[in-house]
């Protein structure tokens, strides 16, 4: 069955059924405009991502469901990203009028499946037939306490750098999708990232960080914007970086140009005063998630790499030119 059959109406119809109540939502898809209940004493976070087919993601590399999925959970990651609890969001999406109600379905299940895993709730959005390709834009809000929100924007020198998980992981996962990988850990880390909502909430709750950002252009860029929005410089200890063992693998002899460079590992990047590792380790623990301290902010501008050896390291524009897939071992 072709999306022209169901209609625009249709299919708003069909996903509306799948919506459950929420009491954040007193009135959902169905009217006009949507309306949210605020938990009293709170801010509302608000992120808005698009997806567009061509540039953010290709349909021949995954499957809709994990397209679904990855285009909520990169909202996710943004309020995880400001401590926020999230709860609702809404689903703008262009479809060609013959895309096929396979792809549809697949995609709709996969939303909703990391609604549910999530606990946030599609408050409603806007369908249109699109004459290119397929594009997703999802609003995502949030809530927290005005005083527990974590920007950017606080960090200052002595400061220690966090990361959560691994890095680097999904920029080799979109090198072997372009390649013909379907499968495998760095492939799932390309189309399926898990946003860190639980580590940002209970972070941001603890009182323990002074700036937080997640991992959606690379450990560099996204370090840089917190220097830039705290006013600060920063350095970075390669030998530090935490990677996967597959991605070590794969990336030899130089694990380091693409986990810098590389973006959408979707991990949480924050900023804490020495005396607070501990509590953030120990929440960290209790959450299963690693997490690594790979350098200090520092007095002012701009992030410098320490490689390996100690000496300055100076990490190629893209870090993917230094990843030879010719000399990694391929099993498939
Ligand atoms: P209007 O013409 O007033 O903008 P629409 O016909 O676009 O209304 O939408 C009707 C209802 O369906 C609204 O409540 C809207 O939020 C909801 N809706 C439309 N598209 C989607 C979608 N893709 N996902 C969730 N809700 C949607
Ligand atoms: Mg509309």
């Amino acid at each position: 069955m072709k999306l022209a059959e169901l209609g625009e109406f249709g299919l708003i119809d069909r996903i509306a059924s799948r919506v459950a109540a929420s009491p954040s939502v007193p009135l959902g898809i169905g009217d006009d405009a949507a309306a949210l209940l605020p938990t009293p004493g709170t801010l509302t976070l608000i992120t808005c991502d698009m997806l567009l087919e061509g540039v953010h993601f290709d349909l021949s590399f995954g499957n809709p469901q994990a397209l679904g999925r990855k285009s909520l959970a990169v909202n996710l990651s943004d309020l995880a990203a400001m401590g926020a609890h999230p709860r609702q969001f809404l689903l703008g999406i262009a479809l060609p009028a013959d895309a096929s109600m396979d792809v549809v379905e697949g995609f709709m299940a996969g939303i909703l499946e990391t609604a549910g895993r999530y606990g946030v709730t599609l408050a409603g959005g806007d369908t249109c037939a699109s004459k290119g390709g397929m594009a997703i834009s999802i609003t995502a809000l949030g809530e927290q306490r005005p005083e527990l929100v974590a920007k950017r924007s606080g960090a200052s020198p002595g400061d220690l750098v966090f990361v959560t998980g691994t890095v680097g992981d999904a920029a080799v996962g979109l090198r072997l999708l372009q390649e013909g990988a379907r499968d495998g850990y760095l492939v799932s880390r390309q189309l399926d990232p898990q946003p860190r909502v639980a580590a940002g909430v209970a972070l941001a709750e603890a009182g323990v960080l002074t700036a937080m950002i997640d991992v959606s252009d690379g450990v560099l860029a996204d370090l840089g914007h917190i220097c830039e929005e705290s006013g600060t410089g920063a350095t970075v200890e390669a030998a530090k970086l935490p990677f996967s063992d597959e991605y070590r693998e794969i990336t030899q002899p130089d694990p380091y140009g693409l986990a810098l460079s590389g973006g959408e590992d979707y991990e949480l990047l924050f900023c804490a005063r020495g005396e607070n590792r501990p509590e953030i380790e120990r929440i960290c623990r209790e959450l299963g998630l690693r997490v690594s301290v790979i350098g200090e902010i520092a007095a002012g501008s701009g992030v410098r790499v320490t490689g390996p050896g100690g000496a300055e390291y100076h990490p190629p524009k893209k870090g993917f030119d230094h990843f030879a897939p010719s000399a990694t071992p391929r099993k498939s």
